[in-house]
């Protein structure tokens, strides 16, 4: 029998609220990660305000990729160290159930705490850019135009170390309560997928 890695599970990872659908498995993480195009960082702004805000970002290894302008909030903050949030959601399903009590969501989420280091080095950010790029479009970084040094620096690179990780999961059909079952309204799953359509030349 072989065994994935996991997280360690720590106070900010503990799942209290139904933990039979967590996992810190490496591989339970990743998979979630590498399906996901979108993240939501969350953070406590200058003023003591928490922020959350979606952003791009790909899986290298055992670290999150994150970019954007040198001169946005989200890039100036996260390189300051600060403690971090982030969260990738996978909605596969809305659950309808007989009653409004018992209505849910099929899902695949992720949470991983931690704290953004800034990436250095016109080399390094050029291979963590590549890898973003390649992670949203495949095969497409060698035909574009090749990147300039000011574009680069003019991109802030951050990479999230996966240390403090943890992945939640609903599937399956509603579970309603059994004096319910004859209800006469429909129950059941509305599979829900995010579908690429056919791309609109520029
Ligand atoms: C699409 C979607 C819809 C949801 N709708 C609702 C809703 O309407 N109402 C509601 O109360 N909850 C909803 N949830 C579940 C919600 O995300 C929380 O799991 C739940 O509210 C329990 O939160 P808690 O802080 O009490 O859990 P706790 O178990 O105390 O959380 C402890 C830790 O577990 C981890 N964790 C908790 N939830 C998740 C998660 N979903 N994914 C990854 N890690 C997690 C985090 O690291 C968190 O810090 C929804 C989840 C998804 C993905």
């Amino acid at each position: 029998m072989t065994h994935s890695e996991t997280f360690p599970v720590t106070e900010n990872t503990r799942l209290r609220r139904l933990p039979r659908r967590g996992s810190y498995d490496h591989a339970a993480v990743h998979a979630i990660l590498d399906e996901a195009l979108v993240a939501h960082v969350g953070f406590i702004g200058s003023a003591g305000q928490p922020v959350v805000l979606p952003t791009a970002f790909a899986r290298r290894g055992d670290v999150v990729i994150l970019h954007g302008s040198v001169v946005g909030r989200l890039m100036k903050t996260l390189a300051e160290g600060v403690p971090l949030c982030l969260t990738v959601t996978l909605l596969d399903g809305l659950v309808l159930a007989k009653s409004a009590f018992h209505h849910s969501m099929n899902y695949r989420s992720v949470t991983v705490f931690g704290h953004a280091r800034l990436v250095t080095g016109a080399n390094e950010k050029e291979a963590a850019l590549r890898a973003l790029t390649e992670r949203l479009t495949p095969g497409r970084w060698d035909a574009l135009r090749p990147v300039t040094a000011k574009e680069v620096a003019a991109t802030t690179v951050l990479e999230l170390p996966l240390l403090e990780a943890v992945a939640k999961t609903r599937s399956g059909p509603p579970v309603d309560d059994a004096e319910d079952l004859d209800w006469p309204v429909f129950a059941g799953v509305v599979p829900l997928s995010m579908v690429a359509g056919d791309a609109i030349p520029a």
